[in-house]
């Protein structure tokens, strides 16, 4: 252990239930600033650690979120990556998955901790999860092993009592304080009297390479969920728009679709074109294997890119991350078919 070292930890405050208290005329929940937020939570004073804050000049509602403010988030970082240890950004919980996704392929090879967390209920009511969580993402943030390196230099989501790959994550709960789920991959860390660290499932960064911050974002992107009875007229009208650049399908079980010739057809016609098909399913867990039904083989021939495991979250993030930087058409593909932040799991059959 590396003695007399006091970890510097800086908050990013976003937004969220976290941080906001209720208008005692209208009973609305309102944002407040972080000296507010201080007063809240004096158990901050009793970390070690040199502890500052920035925020958002106007904190927003997670269901605001925009590529816009992850940049901005990603600015904040690596204007401060050498002065920090690590990084916990404070955020609501509705769009937090995305937050996460985003980031994780923005900040690239990036060599220490960023914990997104926020709560259910606001910080200042008495049975508040935001407390718990707050504290412990510090304490994961501040955590060093045995060689003095941080100990999960990843992007990853804090919420109840485990720690998760960011981009594995989705909400899964509107109400419970265990609102987080990764389904296809481990949790990173659990935090019981101790916090106990799955060292083998955390990703480390390429140390002949430096951390690289990314900004380019491009969401000329659809979510199309597949649903018994769609209609030609209403879907053709949803992918025809001349700027589409990537559509993510939410396919049936294993990656299978209707097989209608017009939706064949059209998707065909799409991939030509060079618009980027990816082929995702609607089941939580497990991954799409597109030769394993003829409904699914389908959609390989149509030129959709298999999206393996991947979450809804991670996929849009990742498609809007690719889009942005203006790759070729088959360059996208192949980074759609390449594990690049822990996001997929690819096994050789499938
Ligand atoms: N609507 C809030 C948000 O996402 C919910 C939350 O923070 O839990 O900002």
């Amino acid at each position: 252990m590396i003695q007399d070292y006091k970890a510097s930890i800086l908050i990013i405050y976003t937004g969220g239930t976290i941080g906001m208290i209720e208008n005692p005329e209208t009973g609305a929940l309102e944002n407040f600033d972080w000296e507010q937020f201080r007063h809240y939570v004096p158990e901050l004073k009793r970390f070690d650690y040199q502890i500052d804050a920035v925020m958002f000049e106007r904190p927003i509602d997670s269901s605001d979120m925009e590529p816009k403010y992850w940049v901005k988030m990603v600015e904040m970082i690596s204007d401060n990556y050498e002065q920090y240890d690590g990084f916990v950004i404070l955020h609501g919980t509705d769009t937090m998955a995305f937050t996460a996704s985003a980031l994780s392929f923005m900040l690239e090879n990036i060599g220490k901790p960023v914990i997104i967390t926020g709560s259910q209920l606001p910080i200042g009511q008495l049975r508040t999860d935001g407390k718990e969580n707050l504290l412990t993402s510090i304490e994961i943030a501040a955590a060093r092993n045995h060689a003095g390196e941080p100990m999960v230099p990843e992007v990853c989501i804090f919420f109840e009592n485990q720690l998760l790959r960011g981009n594995r994550t989705t909400k899964i709960n509107a109400e419970g304080f265990n609102a987080f789920r990764s389904y296809n991959y481990p949790a990173l860390a659990h935090a019981g009297i101790h916090i106990k660290y799955e060292n083998h499932l955390i990703r480390r960064p390429d140390p002949t390479r430096r951390f690289q911050p990314h900004y380019l974002m491009d969401n000329n992107l659809l979510i199309l969920t597949l649903f018994p009875g769609m209609r030609q007229e209403i879907i053709d009208t949803i992918l025809d728009q001349k700027d589409l650049k990537a559509v993510v399908l939410k396919t049936f079980g294993s990656g299978n679709a209707p097989q209608k010739p017009w939706f064949f057809n059209r998707l065909k016609e799409l991939a030509e074109r060079g618009v980027i098909i990816v082929n995702t399913t609607q089941c939580s867990t497990g991954t799409v294997e597109m030769h394993r039904y003829e409904t699914g083989l389908q959609l390989l021939q149509a030129g959709a890119v298999n999206g393996y495991d991947s979450t809804m979250e991670s996929t849009v993030a990742k498609l809007m991350f690719l889009l942005g930087h203006g790759y070729s058409n088959q360059k996208i593909l192949e980074l759609m078919n390449t594990d690049i932040a822990g996001e997929i799991t690819i096994e050789e059959d499938l």
